[in-house]
């Protein structure tokens, strides 16, 4: 393979950087394989070279393992609140100061509009650091009345939350910079130590995190980064003894081997799984902004979004209207090159995944679905597939029941908001979001109460912040991320009590 052509329109500092094998971190030092080996990463919109990374494998997820457990028990274990949380501050910082380049890394590495990484991923990421910065001094144990014995006056008991330890994290490559910061802010503010597992596609913007994360100080294996394959470096973090929680993002399919592989020694795991979540349109809906706001609810990230509204319900008597709006969105959206800035929808990350969304489109339309618009991969380099809008499926369909992945949104009428339309909404094994779009709110408010999914967002969507827990019902996961809620996924709690007479 060449070097990507895309590469020529990133500064010369950021070519020269991509231009040499990147090493892996661990113990505060870039290191190579343990085996020597590198694997290659790909451009997915031109399908060329653009970088060659260390293979990590077990043997450098025990290092890793060791050099967090030593900074657990050293001087991570040992520093004080306030003084963490303005190192977790200042990775915040470092990464708004190196903005540019890193939406620049994580377009090249995932396909996205630059323009997008650019306002979303980068700050986003940053803001997790910055917000959780503050949690780090306010993680506080409580002092309890004994049920039984209070009355005695005989014993005072409270509680003392503590760092669950050393913790393995299993990140995925929709939002490569974001998943890295969602796992890696919460962990740092309770005092864990990390070893985290980039995705094989995309592992360049965490590496370049990781820089950052030493210049703000960090002290030497808090946080090590591994890339590497699931199956060998992810695998055995997922099995390795001296790991205390494993926290992972990705698919159902490898949720269940975390679980399996954690099961051995009862590791601890939280779980941010896949998706297949329903958005409805009430026929009393802003018509406009609800096609507009469904158009993005799918296609935002090239459907790489395991919250992604893929399943549209829309009330009978505006179908027709609704389904043709968002035909029309689709075919306006500008497919390219992310690192161009005409570009509003990029390539898909992978191969694989261009294979897998086509095989979806060729299933929908071979059991009977109709492509309003798109329908199939486009004929040119680069992973790019058409966004698609498919009418007439049944509930029964592989394209209605399973995960896609990809820009590729199924809608059905409905008659009536009734149990009916919520029995339908609710008719999946995920449970992760559901969008609402009405004017009446209090009918959005009963239907939001009623859907089995850890997010609904009402007459909006995708609407991310630091402060608001994000995690599934259901096979979508265990636990949530983002939030006070989060701190809960690494942390102990410890009773203490003493006999006072
Ligand atoms: P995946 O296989 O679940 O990958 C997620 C992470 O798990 C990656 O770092 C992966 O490493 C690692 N992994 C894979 N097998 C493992 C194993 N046996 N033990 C430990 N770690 C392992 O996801 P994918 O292959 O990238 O995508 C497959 C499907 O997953 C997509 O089509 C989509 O439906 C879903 N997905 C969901 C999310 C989400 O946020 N919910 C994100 C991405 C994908 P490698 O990178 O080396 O494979
Ligand atoms: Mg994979």
């Amino acid at each position: 393979m060449t070097i990507s052509t895309t590469v020529d329109r990133v500064p010369a500092a950021l070519r020269a950087w991509l231009s040499k094998p990147r090493p892996m971190l661990i113990d505060g030092k870039w290191v190579q394989a343990k085996s020597g080996k590198v694997f290659e990463v790909q451009d997915p919109a031109t399908e060329m070279l653009l970088a060659k990374v260390a293979e990590g494998d077990a043997a450098d997820i025990d290092a890793a393992v060791k050099a967090a457990r030593r900074a657990l028990e050293g001087p991570w274990g040992r520093m004080s609140p306030s003084a963490r949380g303005r190192i977790i501050h200042k990775i915040g910082d470092l990464i708004l100061e190196n903005l540019d380049e890193l939406a620049q890394l994580e377009s090249l590495d995932n396909g996205k509009p630059f323009g997008v990484a650019r306002v979303a991923d980068v700050p986003l990421s940053a803001d997790m650091f910055h917000y959780m910065s503050g949690w780090a001094t306010k993680i506080e144990g409580k002092y309890i009345p004994l049920s039984t014995l209070a009355a005695s006056g005989q014993f005072m008991s409270y509680t003392r939350p503590e760092p669950v330890g050393v913790v393995g994290q299993i990140i995925p490559w929709n939002f490569p910079l974001l998943m890295a910061a969602w796992k890696l802010a919460p962990a740092l503010a309770t005092g864990c130590t990390v070893v985290l597992k980039v995705a094989e596609e995309t592992p360049l913007s965490a590496l370049r995190l990781g820089e950052l994360l030493l210049e703000a100080g960090l002290p030497d294996g808090v946080v090590n980064i591994v890339p590497g394959f699931g199956e060998t470096a992810g695998a055995a973090l997922a099995s390795h003894p001296d790991v205390d929680k494993i926290a992972f993002t990705g698919s159902t399919e490898v949720g269940k081997l975390i679980v399996q592989a954690a099961s051995r020694d009862l590791r601890k795991v939280s779980l941010e799984l896949g998706g297949k979540s329903p958005n409805i349109i009430l026929g009393d809906a802003d018509i406009d902004e609800a096609i507009d706001g469904a158009t993005a609810g799918i296609f935002f990230n090239h459907g790489q979004c395991c919250n992604a509204g893929s399943r549209l319900f829309v009330q009978e008597k505006i179908f027709d209207k609704v389904a043709a709006g968002i035909a029309a969105n689709a075919e306006k959206i500008r497919l390219g090159v992310g690192m161009d800035p005409e570009t509003q929808m990029g390539p898909l990350v992978s191969q694989v995944q261009h294979g897998r969304v086509s095989g979806y489109l060729k299933s929908g339309l071979e059991e009977g679905a109709r492509a309003l618009t798109g329908g199939a991969p486009l004929n040119m380099p680069g992973y790019f597939v058409k966004p698609t809008v498919l009418v007439d499926t049944h509930p029964d369909m592989k394209v209605v029941r399973e995960e896609i992945f990809g820009p590729v949104l199924v809608a059905t009428p409905f008659k009536e908001a009734d149990d009916r339309l919520i029995a339908a909404a609710n008719d999946t094994v995920y449970g992760l979001a559901a969008g609402v779009w009405s004017r009446d709110l209090a009918q959005a408010h009963r239907i939001a109460h009623q859907i089995k999914a850890g997010t609904v967002w009402i007459n909006c969507f995708h609407v991310f912040d630091s402060a608001l827990p994000f995690g599934g019902y259901k096979q979508s996961g265990w636990g949530r991320e983002m939030g006070q809620a989060v701190l809960s996924n690494y942390l102990e709690t410890k009773a203490v009590t003493t006999r006072l007479a």
